[in-house]
């Protein structure tokens, strides 16, 4: 067998916080505009008929904890608050149950975003990588035990930035519940385990600095931290 010409960057594993090991990510996936006052603020309608997805590559993930530069080519980096769940068996156009069944954990993650290039690329007709899949730009905090987390709604999601409070929402805000999102996603992927997906983020996104210490929290969760410092 020819060997590898070279190795490859290792992608971070997630700690459960029941100690049963680290999940490997595979995939990502994000939903977009799945709380309706966060869609206000971008000045978008939403649809409530079926959540949106876009990407980002495992490679940009970091865990919580990271301190990480400026990235390149923004002058508007953003952060968005998010929960999100993690798949334990395949599924694949699942029901809702199917889905729930699905659904190994959930955690804290933040969906860092260069709004200035997302609206440039709305505005173009264009995609939305450059906005979205930025290097260091998906933070996973630890993952807990769907099980133990309960069911999802009356959780208070949170994001501080340097101490003061900019996203302050519950989980019941969500537009599409986090079965219908597997249910949907299901419809277009042989879902497996390794794939993470971020459920939205609610309103009060802004712009965040060099020097900044980003904090996100899910009540019954592990917290999510992002520092950044100076563009490398
Ligand atoms: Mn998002």
């Amino acid at each position: 067998m020819p060997e590898m010409l070279f190795d490859l960057p290792e992608i971070p594993a997630i700690p459960m916080t029941d100690g049963s090991g680290l999940y490997p990510i595979g995939r990502i996936f994000c939903v977009g505009r799945n709380y309706a006052a966060h869609a206000a603020e971008m000045g978008n309608e939403v649809d409530r008929e079926a959540p949106f997805y876009f990407t980002k590559s495992p490679a940009n993930a970091v865990r919580s904890g990271a301190s990480l530069p400026y990235p390149p080519g923004t002058q508007d980096y953003h952060h968005e608050m998010e929960l999100y769940m993690a798949i334990g068996t395949p599924v694949f156009q699942a029901n809702a149950d199917q889905a729930a069944q699905a659904i190994h954990g959930f955690g804290a993650a933040l969906d860092m975003t260069r709004r200035d290039l997302q609206g440039v690329a709305k505005e173009k007709r264009r995609p939305w990588d450059l906005g979205k899949d930025v290097e260091g730009s998906a933070v996973f905090g630890d993952l807990t035990p769907a099980a133990a987390f309960g069911f999802v709604g009356p959780q208070r999601i949170l994001l501080s930035v340097n101490g003061n409070t900019r996203q302050d929402a519950y989980l019941a805000d969500m537009i599409h519940t986090v079965t219908d999102v597997v249910s949907d996603l299901s419809q277009y992927y042989h879902l497996r385990p390794g794939d993470l997906i971020l459920t939205g983020t609610p309103a009060g996104v802004g712009p965040v600095k060099p020097g900044d210490k980003v904090s996100g929290e899910i009540e019954g969760l592990s917290a999510v931290v992002l520092t950044l410092s100076d563009p490398a």
